[in-house]
């Protein structure tokens, strides 16, 4: 049996190149010419002081206008008495990829709407992706993610983790999603506080 000889598919959008691009070489050189001019250009202006590329510096510098729905940092949601509404179910934890949620969960008897609740829960922000799966998991919208980014930058990652209080403490001024800290009754909806 012979083989069948290859037929190339022929596409409708398909470039028609003229002798000059079929060479291939004088594209290449061109291409090469607009990248160096770039570099060469920025290179200049860095040297001289002045900002080149649109490039930010981070962490040195840090962009106002990150994208109203950037996944920035982690915020745990108030009830309106000011505790945290997590019902230390481990959801987060349980499907964050990079496993950086632990959660030490506790009975609390005078509140029989919500008896478990979380007595530690840190983030690790060291290796936290970003990819916003354990605000997707929760049932109680109780882990949100604002679009400003953490400022943690530095050489220990030690200093990387961030513990229930300051979830809970850290209050960003809006909240693309809903408002936040909840208008009183808002986060009540779930349930009794
Ligand atoms: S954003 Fe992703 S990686 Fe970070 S804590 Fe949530 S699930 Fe884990
Ligand atoms: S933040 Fe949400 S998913 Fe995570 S333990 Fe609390 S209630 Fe469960």
């Amino acid at each position: 049996m012979t083989a069948k000889p290859f037929k190339r598919k022929a596409y409708w959008n398909e470039a028609e190149l003229s002798w000059w691009e079929r060479a291939y070489l004088f594209e290449i050189l061109r291409g090469l010419g607009i990248t160096g001019g770039v570099f060469m250009r920025n290179m200049w202006r860095w040297m001289t002081g002045r900002k080149g590329a649109l490039t930010t510096y981070y962490p040195e510098e840090t962009r106002p206008d990150y994208g109203r729905h950037n996944r920035g940092k982690h915020v745990l949601t108030q009830r309106p008495d000011g505790r945290a509404q997590c019902i230390a179910c481990n959801m987060c934890a349980t499907v964050c990829p990079a496993k950086v949620i632990e959660i030490d969960a506790a009975f609390d008897p005078d509140d029989p709407a919500h008896p478990k609740y979380p007595s530690r829960f840190e983030i690790d922000y060291s290796r936290c992706v970003f990819c916003g799966l354990c605000v997707e998991a929760c049932p109680e919208d109780a882990i949100r993610m604002v679009k400003e980014v953490p400022d943690f930058p530095g050489a220990d990652r030690h200093r990387m983790w961030l513990g229930k209080e300051e979830l809970l403490g850290w209050k960003p001024q809006s909240d693309v999603a809903k408002p936040y800290p909840a208008k009183a009754g808002g986060a009540a909806k779930r349930g009794p506080a």
